[in-house]
């Protein structure tokens, strides 16, 4: 499933590019569409191969926002599983840059009940109505090979941040990257054996400290 070389995922990221374009035309009358449901699972699916693809938006924001910061990566590891965004080998970390709907943010998930798969909306993760079963199973698998991406990985020993798309904008950037850094300093510290000194009991303190006399 996964063995997809990069030309025939630009190949098949092409066909679907084709498909949205012919939609698209469509809508404007100069084709007929069969379907506007077929329409719109091309249209969304070629958005998720430019999602997919590197360079996108967000990932440039964590990768320009870690370098001012200092930080040092590769790109799109391809021997790690699920070719992390960014990779820093010295914190050995795995940073993912997810789509809140393609990734289903905040969605638990999906659940079998009654022979159908159940699936809330969240805040930045809302499924079309049209098609519903579709974006849902979508949706699903994804969640399910990020999980198990994640959980091989950690098998690895990598730690792995996820980056949300959402926190990403605007008004939450600064404080995102802000924490992204902190937690890889962290990270270091922990994998490099730095101890914190614990804070001495009560007793101890009281046995340690020079008392002071009284009046
Ligand atoms: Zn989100």
């Amino acid at each position: 499933m996964d063995k997809i070389s990069p030309q025939q995922r630009h190949n098949k990221a092409a066909i679907k590019q084709e498909q949205s374009n012919t939609c698209i035309r469509s809508t404007y009358g100069r084709l007929q569409s069969k379907n506007s449901a077929e329409c719109e699972q091309a249209r969304r699916s070629a958005n998720m191969a430019a999602i997919r693809s590197k360079d996108t938006k967000p990932e440039m924001i964590v990768r320009r926002g870690l370098w001012k910061r200092g930080f040092r990566y590769r790109l799109n590891h391809k021997r790690l599983p699920g070719h992390p965004d960014l990779v820093l080998r010295k914190y050995r970390t795995c940073i993912f840059v997810n789509g809140c709907f393609w990734h289903g943010h905040d969605v638990a998930l999906p659940q079998m009940e009654n022979g159908e798969w159940r699936m809330d909306n969240s805040k930045c993760c809302k499924i079309p109505k049209t098609n519903r079963e579709f974006w849902v199973a979508k949706i699903r698998r994804n969640k399910e090979r990020d999980k198990e991406e994640l959980r091989r990985l950690a098998a690895m020993g990598w730690h792995c941040i996820t980056v949300w798309e959402c926190e990403l904008k605007p008004s939450k950037r600064e404080e995102t990257l802000d924490s992204i850094a902190f937690t890889l300093n962290h990270i270091w510290l922990q994998d490099h054996g730095a101890k914190t000194i614990p804070y001495p009991k009560q007793d101890e303190e009281d046995i340690q400290m020079p008392m002071a006399a009284e009046e």
